[in-house]
């Protein structure tokens, strides 16, 4: 393998795990210019760069060289000119071919229709039913085929990717295709609030009230984030009483059940679990299994068994990340032009999997936790005593211990400077309490993922 292959494979490996802008950033005009036995250089452009690679990457980098050349142990950067019109088309090609893959799979916005908000992408058809999601998965078919009268309203809740999104849409698009005549919209929490606020600016509220107030099916996605939000619970408190009324559909989702929802008046909450409520679980082995192989057949790509169940073993946190895995093993076969052998898929996992350049940051738990709970940074930071922020702020302490290498004193600093003593004491109450409470766990489970999740932002 030439110099200039390896270190292609190198940055298509990179590539998949940055941002464009990032990867851009940092790798553009880098090149391997010399290989002698243990020790490869790398020419960057200039010195702000070499710090940077050094200091953030280069364990990922020597990772991904040393599957391909196990015998290299180091790399050196140097300031130089490099020499890489060859290699920067190359890899031109490599992110406009996964750019196009990314439209043609995702949303793209030509896929989403402007009425419904809709996309055709999701359907019952390709989504994998497993135990985990079989109560959900009936539901929803159930509310297809009675709109307005079965269950009413009809409330998903589970994790980070694991397939509430979908199910949503999968209704609509069921819902539409059996009667075009059907008024039916699916709307992000976000998207609802940011609407609101325009028609308030606009002093149009009545007018936005009457247009969802036609609807035959409203679903709104994501309804964790009406926590705290008083004049939007209002606006869904009226529409949802305008739609009940005449029996018209409405389906919630959210990353957890109603009662979790901090902040919520208790005459939404009552409504929320006044319908059905069906939970959405982690995949058996089984499901995640089956959800890989029906992707490799959407995308054409086969793989073999025994590399799927070896990615259905090692990932098991949610479908997206299921699906960001297999994205990645795809691209390498298409890279290579060969079908990845499990050795490599080993290697390709690992790195993803281990991930050693997505540091968690003190920054990212402490907003993490101040969004979950709905309290301000503020708040969280600083020395108030309100009962609605100092359990948070033991939960925040017991996270950045478990999460960060930070020291106790070093928590109670960043925590509007605590005795170390005081840290102590939460990261032991809230370890304790962890142990017996279930809801706390899951509290936890979900606040991580938020931690994790935002790295891909
Ligand atoms: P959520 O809204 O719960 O965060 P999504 O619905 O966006 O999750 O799902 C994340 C990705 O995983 C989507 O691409 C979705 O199509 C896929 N997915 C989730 N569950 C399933 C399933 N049971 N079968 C097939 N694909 C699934
Ligand atoms: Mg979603």
């Amino acid at each position: 393998m030439s110099n200039e292959e390896l270190w292609k494979a190198v940055l298509g490996e990179m590539e998949l795990s940055l941002s464009r802008a990032n990867f851009a950033t940092w790798f553009k005009n880098t090149s391997i210019v010399s290989k002698d036995k243990n020790l490869i250089s790398v020419s960057v452009p200039n010195g702000f760069i070499k710090e940077w690679l050094e200091s953030k990457f280069n364990k990922k980098i020597l990772q991904s060289i040393r599957t391909l050349n196990p015998e290299i142990r180091e790399i050196k950067y140097i300031v130089g000119k490099p020499k890489v019109e060859l290699a920067r088309q190359d890899l031109t090609k490599i992110i406009l071919d996964r750019e196009m893959e990314e439209k043609t799979n995702t949303d793209a916005d030509q896929d989403i229709d402007k009425a419904t908000n809709l996309n055709k992408r999701y359907s019952f058809e390709s989504f994998v039913v497993g135990s985990n999601n079989e109560l959900a998965h009936a539901a929803a078919q159930g509310v297809t085929k009675n709109l307005g009268k079965l269950y009413n309203p009809l409330f998903l809740y589970g994790g980070v990717g694991l397939g509430k999104t979908h199910l949503l849409q999968a209704i609509g698009n069921k819902v539409m295709t059996d009667n075009k005549e059907r008024k039916i919209l699916y709307i992000s929490t976000e998207k609802f609030t940011a609407d609101m606020l325009d028609s308030i600016r606009n002093r149009s509220i009545e007018e936005l009230k009457n247009w969802y107030a036609r609807l035959d099916l409203l679903m709104i996605d994501d309804i964790q984030f009406i926590a705290g939000k008083e004049k939007t619970q209002e606006i869904v408190f009226s529409v949802f009483n305008e739609l009940y009324g005449k029996n018209k559909q409405i389906i919630f989702s959210s990353d957890r059940p109603p009662k979790a929802i901090p902040t919520l008046e208790e005459r939404l909450r009552s409504r929320f679990e006044g319908g059905m409520i069906a939970d959405i679980g982690l995949p058996d082995f089984e499901t995640r299994l089956a959800i890989l192989k029906n992707k490799c057949s959407d995308k054409n790509t086969p793989l073999d068994d025994e590399v799927l169940a070896y990615i259905a073993t090692h990932i098991q946190k949610n479908v997206r990340e299921l699906e960001g895995a297999l994205n990645r093993i795809v691209a390498f076969g298409q890279i290579y032009n060969k079908n990845p052998e499990l050795k490599e898929v080993k290697n390709i996992l690992n790195t993803y999997l281990s991930a050693p350049y997505k540091k968690t940051s003190p920054q990212t738990i402490l907003k993490s936790v101040a969004d979950f709970y709905s309290i301000s940074m503020n708040d969280l930071l600083k020395r108030s005593r309100k009962k609605e922020v100092v359990r948070p702020r033991q939960i925040a302490m017991f996270l950045l211990r478990e999460e960060t290498k930070l020291s106790f004193p070093e928590i109670g600093q960043k925590l509007g400077g605590r005795d170390h003593s005081t840290v102590i004491h939460a990261c032991e109450k809230i370890k304790n309490e962890v142990s017996i409470d279930e809801p706390l766990k899951q509290e936890l489970v979900l606040i991580k993922e938020r931690v994790y999740n935002s790295f891909d932002k």
